[in-house]
């Protein structure tokens, strides 16, 4: 079976003035993945590490450098924005931040029937019917109140359920979930996560789940992705790469979790700040941080090397010499 997502070799350029030069900054560097259908994808990483673009270039929201984005086999990389809009309900976003999704000026009945509207060409009334039904499928109960609100009057928790049952309701492939707990409690935290695989569970959909938290990938994802200033240092099945995970700054965010150190995990502590993609190190780009930094890595990139089938890692001790 066709994947839903292919990312080849994907480079994202933008260009930005620091003190009156012209600069491009690569955000993604020569990325490639593969999310298969109906799975779940986790992409790790500090804030800067290029998760969010990757993200967006892989919903064609960004238009990628160099590279080739695939979706259900279709290439998009260079698709113009008229062949992709019957794709785009296809392929839906669920953001960081809830309260920039939806416009502060709609009630959120409003802002979850135009797209079905749009997409669909549903009259009002069958519009809000659906969306009657999906808010109470998300939680927003009693929908009826819920629909006549402003964004304004739900809590963060209540919004972020709003914007998933947008998503939801034009019945996506894939859908990109970017940090979509990121500014909520633990308890709601684990709600919305049950409830993003409700619907995986129920409508096949596959997941890219985008998170700077390791240990909650091991809760939703098949496949994770660990990205480091632009480039996948990292990936492999998710039970593989949480139990023994390979690359030194897998290690450390693993280390960074509460209890890892009693669960047997190896202490590995970063050292610093991740760097600015806009001047990265030479060599391995993680080379400044890294505890097990040699000669080589300050001046050569490593290769990417399969060290098990299936477990790719981009770093100088696992390449044979
Ligand atoms: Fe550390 Fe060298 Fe591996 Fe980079 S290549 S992670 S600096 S050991």
């Amino acid at each position: 079976m066709k994947p839903i997502l292919e990312l080849k070799d994907v480079v994202m350029e933008f260009e930005i003035e620091i003190l009156g030069a012209r600069k491009r900054v690569r955000a993604v560097d020569r990325v490639s993945l593969v999310i298969d259908r109906g799975s779940v994808y986790g992409l790790v990483g500090e804030s800067g590490s290029g998760k969010t673009t990757l993200g967006k270039v892989s919903l064609r929201l960004y238009r990628p450098s160099a590279g080739v984005v695939m979706f259900d086999g279709v290439d998009i990389t260079k698709l113009p924005e008229r062949r992709l809009r019957p794709l785009r309900r296809r392929m839906q976003l669920i953001p960081q931040d809830p309260y920039s999704a939806i416009n502060p000026l709609h009630t959120i009945g409003e802002a979850l029937m135009e797209p079905l509207m749009i997409h669909y060409g549903l009259e009002r009334r069958e519009a809000l019917d659906r969306v009657l039904e999906m808010l109470g499928r998300v939680g927003l109960v009693p929908p009826e109140e819920f629909v006549n609100r402003k964004p304004n009057q739900l809590s963060g928790g209540q919004l972020q359920r709003a914007v998933i049952a947008r998503a939801m309701l034009l019945n996506p492939d894939y859908v990109v979930a970017d940090e979509p707990t990121s500014n909520l409690d633990a308890s709601i935290r684990a709600s919305i996560i049950d409830l993003l695989l409700e619907f995986r569970r129920e409508y096949g959909q596959s997941l890219l789940f985008i998170t700077h938290d390791i240990s909650l990938v091991s809760l939703i994802a098949d496949r994770v992705g660990v990205m480091y200033l632009g480039q996948l240092i990292e990936e492999g099945p998710t039970d593989q790469l949480i139990k023994e995970p390979l690359h030194p700054y897998t290690q450390a965010l693993i280390s960074a979790v509460p209890l890892s150190g009693e669960l047997g995990y190896r202490k590995v502590t970063l050292k610093g700040e991740i760097g600015d993609p806009a001047t990265p190190p030479p060599g391995c780009r993680f080379h400044p941080r890294c505890p097990f930094a040699m000669d080589i890595c300050k001046r050569q990139e490593p290769p990417v090397v399969e060290v098990r089938p299936g477990i790719f890692v981009k770093c100088w001790l696992y390449v044979r010499k």
